[in-house]
């Protein structure tokens, strides 16, 4: 059994007469979920918003500037750059020293990101494409990156990665992100996905692992436990073991880490 299962095995079901209507969900709605649901609430439902961070603003600048060369179908490493400074995100408060340092790299790694795709065998089919998709009373929703196709005539699901917190293809298989976008590619479009890839960009890595579509029961059921459970909550608990590493760790009056 996999981890989504034991979870879905671990949260039972809200009563039939407490669930609301369906909600709308998406990975980073069931992200925010798992690692704390009082974020989910600050964040879903309070609408709180994280200031960008250099690295994250560099990623937002990355996403763009790649979903942009590819929708325009130009080849050249000299657009690509062009729509790097189109795209890129100022990350607020940080000194000038540090800004230029970080556009430098951003610069860098679609140079070096450029030339794999010039030696690529693979087509890309489209990037950055929503999906919403029925789930019982639900709606998913996504947006996947970008699918390829392989010369084998196989589509790959990629999501880029900027950070270099690189994980493993046996972490990959088991990616709730990556196995639904996979999912939605198939619900939404009817196309079956048979790669699931990271493409950490800023390390010129791939990590790739074939999709198993026979997990598609057990991700659903575990989306929609999730999803009733949160339609149905009037209280979300939250979990501090995921405070340090929580955006809002100085503001929320939850958090044992704010200040006075
Ligand atoms: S700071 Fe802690 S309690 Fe507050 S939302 Fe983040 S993880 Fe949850």
């Amino acid at each position: 059994m996999g981890w989504l299962a034991d979870w879905t095995a671990a949260h039972p079901a809200p009563p039939p007469h407490k669930r609301p209507a369906g909600i709308e969900v998406s990975y980073s709605q069931l992200r925010a979920f798992l690692d704390c649901p009082w974020l989910y609430r600050l964040r879903y439902q309070q609408r709180w918003r994280s200031a960008p961070t250099p690295a994250s603003a560099l990623g937002q600048t990355l996403h763009r500037a790649l979903e942009l060369y590819h929708a325009e179908g130009t080849s050249t490493a000299e657009r690509l750059l062009e729509l790097y400074e189109d795209s890129w995100v100022n990350p607020p408060g940080a000194p000038a020293p540090e800004v230029l340092a970080l556009h430098a790299r951003g610069a860098d790694v679609l140079r070096r990101y450029w030339r794999q795709e010039r030696d690529s065998k693979s087509k890309v089919e489209f990037v950055e494409r929503e999906f919403l998709a029925p789930l019982g009373p639900h709606t998913v929703r996504g947006i996947v990156d970008r699918v390829d196709r392989r010369p084998d005539g196989t589509l790959e699901v990629i999501d880029y990665k900027t950070h270099l917190d690189l994980k493993d293809e046996a972490a990959a298989a088991q990616d709730l992100q990556l196995r639904m976008y996979a999912w939605g590619l198939r619900a939404c479009w009817g196309l079956g996905a048979r790669w699931l890839s990271w493409r950490y960009v800023a390390a010129d890595r791939t990590v790739t692992a074939p999709y198993d579509p026979s997990g598609e029961e057990e991700l659903e059921a575990f989306i929609t436990r999730a999803a009733d459970i949160i339609a149905a909550a009037k209280t979300f608990a939250p979990d501090f073991s995921y405070c340090p590493r929580c955006d809002f760790k100085l503001r929320c009056e939850r958090s044992p880490l704010k200040g006075p």
